[in-house]
């Protein structure tokens, strides 16, 4: 089968041919109908050797949709409550699978993180930018019904990632409150309308693009703002002038963390998303907002992408996509490199 395999850092991941995996054990044989292209991949693709733990070569594609193929012969599909023949979603993240939080279904937090040499499917082990994807577990396998697979793979990582930032600040998103959303891609469109469905929070959007703004906007966000010098004082006036009660950073440079910061409320939120590298310093006393709560959410919890599937089931979520074929995936790539996708990129198995 072809797959789009990362085989030397610092170069292009390559289209090569590989066997079809025959699952064993507990393992769970997936047919891909279709993978996310996150900007997360750019992030390891360019990585310098030495910067991730992950063996190469491997397989790219941690965002992945499918119908389950065959099972090994310990699989324990009835725990799961899932069959061949079933569609899924991939819950991406894998752990250790034996520490405690492994056991909650929360692999995105494993007790042996630093000690493993993968993040999950597609960072360090085959993920699915290929036809067919193995998975260790059942327990990885969420069911998606009828959802169509460009809709259900994006929602493994832009839509519980997002999700999971949200999780953590929703005790602050009462009525009356404004959220800004710095980023509106992938992950950021997603954000801005879990927030409307699920919150009564005001939502401010913020991006470099017009065209990022326009998908706020499509995707409910109450007023748009591209990123500039008054961009700070924009925000703060559309909050009511106390300033923002929560900030979700998809991007992570250390503009927009100054932004995030600058339009903070005092005893508001900051969850950063995005791995754009920049810095914060913090100092007591000094500029930063008093009260102020930083996070640094990865990922989500299993438990969490059946919420976030049981969202987009009932219609609160749509994700914007543009198709490519998988053969076409260098092209999908430069384009996200260029910053000229709209949504989410979704590679789809010829
Ligand atoms: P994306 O490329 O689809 O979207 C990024 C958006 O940010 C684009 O619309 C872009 O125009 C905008 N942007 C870029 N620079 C900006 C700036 N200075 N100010 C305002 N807007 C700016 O990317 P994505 O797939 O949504 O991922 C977003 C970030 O989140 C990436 O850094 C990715 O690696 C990271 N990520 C983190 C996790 C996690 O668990 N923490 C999970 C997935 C992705
Ligand atoms: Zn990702
Ligand atoms: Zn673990």
């Amino acid at each position: 089968m072809r797959a789009l395999r990362l085989t030397a850092w610092g170069e292009p991941p390559t289209q090569t041919e590989v066997e079809r995996p025959d699952p064993q054990g507990a393992e769970v044989l997936v047919r891909v109908e279709a993978t996310g292209l996150c900007h997360s991949d750019l992030h390891v693709i360019d990585a310098a050797p030495g910067a991730l733990p992950y063996r190469l070569p491997f397989t790219l594609g941690h965002e992945v949709a499918g119908r389950i193929a065959a099972l090994g012969p310990d699989a324990d599909a009835d725990a799961d409550g899932v069959a061949v023949g079933d569609r899924v979603v991939l819950y991406g993240p894998w752990g250790c699978g034996a520490c405690d939080r492994c056991a909650a279904g929360r692999d995105n937090y494993c007790d042996r993180r630093s000690s493993l040499a993968w993040h999950g499917a597609g960072l360090g082990r085959d993920g699915g930018m290929a036809a067919y994807v193995l998975v260790p577990s059942a327990r990885h396998l969420v069911p998606i019904g009828d959802l169509p697979a460009d809709q259900a793979a994006p929602l493994s990582d832009a839509g519980l990632t997002s999700y999971h930032a949200l999780a953590g600040l929703r005790h602050a998103l009462g009525e009356g409150t404004t959220t800004a959303v710095i980023g509106v891609g992938g992950l950021g469109h997603l954000a801005v309308q879990i927030l409307r469905a699920t919150t009564p929070s005001r939502v401010l959007a913020v991006d470099v693009r017009e065209e990022a703004l326009a998908l706020a906007d499509r995707s409910g966000a109450d007023f748009g703002s591209l990123m500039g010098a008054d961009t700070a004082g924009v925000l703060r006036k559309r909050s009511g002038g106390a300033g923002a009660d929560a900030v979700l950073d998809f991007v992570g440079t250390t503009e927009t963390l100054e932004l995030a910061t600058g339009i903070l409320r005092p005893g508001g939120e900051l969850a950063v998303v995005g791995s754009g590298g920049g810095r914060l310093t913090v100092s007591k006393p000094g500029v930063l907002p008093p009260g102020f709560r930083l996070s640094l959410p990865f990922w989500g919890s299993r438990p969490e992408l059946v919420e976030v599937v049981a969202l987009a089931r009932s219609g609160a979520i749509h994700v914007e996509t543009e198709q490519f074929p998988l053969s076409a995936a260098p092209e999908a790539i430069d384009r996200l490199r260029r910053g000229l996708m709209r949504g989410r990129a979704v590679l789809v198995p010829g």
